[in-house]
């Protein structure tokens, strides 16, 4: 019974000299890497789509085509207005929160919508409320009939970009400003007169040109300070109960009237109203803004 094999023993040696050296060269091979700082800081840039691909990154690179959960957002939910993504992280350049004054401000997104729209009005009617509509250029120029019942309702206007652009911010400001004049050429063919000061970034997602070019046009930028998050259809309960509990002097509530199935936030209105109306006075935001 003999204890080792010595050819063996000096093999296994070998292995672990060999071993120690490819470590060695790892090691060494990993220190020649000058750019893993920029590296982590690429990372950021290649999620936007426009951003250029590193291919410096071998180890940390994603397999192409691997599911990603992140990406998973439907379109409905990547095109509405809503403080789960937007107001949490992002910057308001200005845009206003507040009505400024002690009375509440409703206000509807997205539309106007032949579905939903009459609806809202006819709500508002009942309980004489006077609201503002930030509506989408395009859904203006299809239905002129129902921009020409917000204002006959006393309701004011609010430009909410012409194609509900959420990265109209990062666009040049020759076209954020055509944007913003195609909208408002879709109101005015449906009302001539219509009084347009305000303007709401779609998703909230302003930026620096786009506050400026709003101003530029005479509109001043409105974000808002209550959001039930209705775009993410938490059911009427849910939305009434964050709109009621959370309204205060001032509040300028965020809701939609278009944008996909809106039943949820109807029924909460009916809820809301008779609440804020007993409770608060409640206010189209003015045209005249100063
Ligand atoms: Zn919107």
């Amino acid at each position: 019974m003999t204890r080792g094999n010595p050819t063996v023993r000096a093999a296994g040696i070998v292995a672990l000299v060999v071993t120690a050296l490819l470590g060695s060269a790892y090691v060494l091979g990993r220190s020649l890497i000058p750019d893993q700082p920029q590296a982590r800081k690429t990372t950021g840039v290649t999620t936007n789509a426009d951003g250029p691909y590193y291919a410096d990154q071998p180890t940390e690179a994603e397999p192409s085509g691997a599911p990603s959960p992140s990406r998973g957002a439907g379109p409905t939910e990547a095109g509405q207005d809503g403080s789960g993504r937007d107001s949490g992280g992002g910057q308001l350049f200005g845009a206003h929160t507040s009505t400024g004054t002690p009375r509440l401000a409703l206000t509807f997104d997205d539309g106007p919508d032949p579905r939903y729209t009459p609806q809202v009005l006819a709500m508002l009617r009942e309980f004489d409320v006077k609201a503002t509509f930030c509506v989408v250029g395009e859904n203006a120029q299809n239905h002129p009939d129902l921009i020409q019942a917000i204002v006959d309702g006393g309701h004011t206007l609010c430009n909410h970009s012409w194609h509900h652009d959420v990265t109209l911010g990062n666009r040049s400001a020759d076209m954020i400003r055509a944007d913003l004049l195609r909208t408002n050429e879709a109101i005015r063919a449906a009302v001539p007169d219509a009084p347009i000061v305000w303007y709401r970034q779609p998703g909230g997602a302003w930026t620096y040109p786009v506050v400026s070019v709003a101003q530029q046009l005479g509109m001043t930028p409105l974000h808002w300070s209550v959001d039930p998050q209705d775009w993410e259809l938490p059911g009427a309960s849910k939305i009434a109960a964050t709109v009621t509990s959370q309204a205060e002097p001032g509040s300028v509530v965020l809701l939609h009237d278009a944008g996909g199935d809106r039943q949820g936030t109807m029924d909460a209105l009916r809820r809301i109203l008779p609440d804020l109306t007993a409770r608060f006075e409640l206010e189209a935001l003015p045209t005249d803004p100063t």
